[in-house]
């Protein structure tokens, strides 16, 4: 659904009189609408890398992929010292999230992550690089989302969890709007906005993808509706 800019710009005019009116939101909620630029933050790579560096495994040369990866993981410390690998993959969608498979037989403190970013365009229609930085943050962040939720689980919840997702709508549909909504909490509303803008806006998408988001993810008029809920608070 595309939205009306005036509807932006309204909401634009909401938020700034919320700021105006009250300075000091709930420590929980972070409204900050500020847009993400790659060459603002690119000097801060090395402290980013030693502060959240450990046990984090980029295996990519993608500069933007990298420091999204860590503007986005800022806002979870929960995460901070888990053991979390970024690499590309043949994927159907753009960004995927998983426990590595051997968690199994892994005590839950120990357990890696996993998050794959598609490297063939042709299997969705979306390329990935063409995503603003501000919306590779945003995207970053639902994949964090999702680590959040397996991070909840034992072992035995996350085995449920995944046979669940594979075979149940419900279960997919659940799991992603939470993410999203999850995504929009840690104060990434205006990134992820900025992230399905895209989707929807690119003609190169597959129907089968669409349909996808469509069914199981907010749209954008949800997040907008979503990040005036949560500073209102
Ligand atoms: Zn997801």
């Amino acid at each position: 659904m595309r939205i009306h800019s005036t509807i932006l710009a309204l909401y634009f005019l909401h938020i700034g009189i919320i700021f105006a009116q009250n300075s000091h939101l709930s420590p929980k909620i972070n409204c900050d609408t500020a847009y993400f630029h790659f060459e603002d933050y690119i000097d801060s790579m090395k402290i980013y890398e030693t502060q959240m560096g450990k046990n984090k495994n980029l295996s990519t040369n993608d500069e933007r992929l990298k420091l999204a990866f860590f503007i986005a993981l800022n806002r979870y410390p929960e995460l901070h010292r888990k053991r979390i690998t970024l690499k590309h993959k043949a994927i159907n969608s753009t960004m995927q999230a998983q426990p590595s498979p051997d968690f199994f037989f892994q005590r839950k403190s120990k357990r890696a992550y996993r998050i794959f970013v598609n490297n063939n365009p042709d299997l969705t229609g979306i390329n990935y690089e063409e995503l603003s930085f501000n919306g590779l943050v945003g995207w970053i962040g639902h994949e964090f989302a999702h680590l959040i939720d397996y991070n909840a689980m034992s072992n035995r919840e996350l085995v449920g969890f995944i046979v669940g997702y594979v075979f149940d709508q419900r279960t997919m549909r659940k799991t992603e709007r939470n993410a999203d909504k999850e995504t929009i909490k840690r104060g990434l509303g205006i990134q992820l906005l900025d992230g399905v803008a895209f989707f929807e806006k690119n003609n190169k998408v597959s129907k089968k993808y669409r349909k996808r988001k469509q069914k199981n993810y907010l749209s954008e008029a949800e997040i907008i509706v979503d990040i005036q809920r949560n500073c209102n608070h």
